[in-house]
């Protein structure tokens, strides 16, 4: 049986004929009619009527929304904690400070009334607003953008939806990255579709759009030499990456239904397994994308082989992702998965499946220990006791039997 992977890439088979037409048209440039074309269906996709900018990955497309905001060195940008690196690693590249706020239990994203609180401390202790709120579709879940717009707009703050993994997921019917100023979007490889690595920005308005465009080539002014008045960037999608985009726009409403007909196979699946609990749309306003499947194992669920849990460092990275990992010498942190969870981890990996733990709050990583955050317990409980679940396109109904046979076989 093959590996099972937590979302690989599936292509439409159509991304071959728009790279094919870009090298035989010789737009191999980031820019060219793939990436006009890939922007106009993302605008589609998204139904809006604002603008899109096709970038070179998510991270940049945060990076650029948040130097929009006007965020600079001494400035402070509220985040949500429970999330990947990339929403709040841009906001140190500007060198001002992630302020940190946990979730709500429901979505497990930011939590609004925390978030005002710590807008309202931050003015007391810095006599600054924040100059930009970042809430995180984790796992393609919505977070509440109705309240988060409502204090928003009440403190006057713009807000960047990071909406890297919530591709096409709605809050009350309308598609994320189209609420607040920017919306980003990701297409890393592992993402909901992908242009192997892309992202985008949805803007506002045209001016909006512009100057975007203008950051992500470099800021130039309109001289017959290159003349330089403020810093820029290398941040546009290839045309030849666009054309990949293209494809997958093809094939990107099949890939939401298909995640979502996963999510409810394991919910169908889990539910005669006590102590096991798959993340639900929590009301009716949400509909996740459920880019990935995620459940809770109970404290009291014993896993076989928990007594050798933590008990041999992790060799690379964990399903072998991309890129250099540092080799660490102690297994342990002083804020980790709990033993069941890193026991079922080991108990899937050995059966061919890829699982993973939800994602480390980032006010709990050592590299984020000085800044300011608004803690409720949420996110840390849920790291201590989630974990990732194969949902990809590639992911077939066979699969997610055999995955839920081996989590009940697991269970002492
Ligand atoms: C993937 C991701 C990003 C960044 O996207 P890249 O294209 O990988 O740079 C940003 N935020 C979140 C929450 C993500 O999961």
């Amino acid at each position: 049986m093959n590996r099972i992977y937590l979302c690989l890439a599936h292509m439409s088979g159509k991304e071959q004929d728009y790279i094919k037409e870009a090298f035989d048209t010789n737009w191999v440039a980031p820019l060219g009619p793939n990436v006009n074309a890939f922007e106009a269906d993302l605008k589609r996709f998204a139904c809006t009527d604002k603008e899109v900018v096709a970038l070179s990955s998510g991270t940049a497309a945060v990076h650029l929304a948040l130097l929009s905001c006007g965020v600079g060195p001494g400035d402070e940008v509220i985040v949500q904690s429970f999330t990947f690196c990339a929403s709040s690693h841009p906001i140190t590249y500007l060198g001002a400070t992630p302020v940190f706020v946990d979730s709500e239990k429901d979505s497990w994203n930011i939590d609004p009334d925390l978030m005002e609180e710590a807008i309202k401390d931050r003015m007391a202790k810095t006599g600054k607003k924040p100059k930009a709120i970042v809430p995180v579709a984790l796992y393609g879940m919505p977070y509440r953008i109705d309240r988060i717009m409502e204090i928003a707009e009440r403190y006057g703050i713009p807000v960047v939806e990071d909406a890297a993994e919530g591709f096409g997921s709605r809050f009350a019917g309308k598609v994320l990255g189209t609420f607040g100023e920017f919306g980003v979007l990701s297409f890393n490889g592992n993402k909901m579709i992908t242009t192997s690595g892309g992202g985008a920005l949805i803007c506002s308005t045209p001016e909006s759009k512009n100057k975007i465009l203008w950051y992500a080539t470099q800021a130039r002014e309109a001289y017959p030499y290159y003349q330089h008045e403020a810093i820029g960037y290398n941040y546009r999608l290839s045309n030849i990456c666009a054309g990949i985009g293209r494809g997958q726009m093809l094939v990107a409403e099949e890939h939401i239904a298909h995640h979502k007909h996963v999510k409810d196979l394991y919910k169908a699946l889990f539910e005669d397994v006590p102590g096991i609990e798959l993340h639900d749309n929590p009301s009716s306003l949400d509909d996740a994308n459920f880019w990935l499947n995620t459940i809770t194992i109970d404290p009291s669920i014993r896993i076989v082989g928990q007594e050798n849990a933590y008990k041999s460092v992790v060799k690379g990275a964990v399903g072998g992702a991309a890129g250099v990992v540092h080799a660490v010498d102690n297994p342990r942190t002083e804020c980790e998965p709990n033993d069941n969870v890193e026991a079922l981890r080991v108990f899937l990996d050995a059966a061919g499946v890829e699982a993973r733990p939800l994602w480390k709050p980032m006010h709990k990583q050592p590299v984020y220990k000085d800044a300011p955050a608004y803690v409720n317990g949420v996110s840390e409980a849920l790291f201590k006791i989630g974990m990732c679940l194969p949902s990809g396109p590639l992911v077939s109904d066979e699969d997610v039997r055999y995955i839920v046979g081996k989590i009940k076989e697991a269970i002492v």
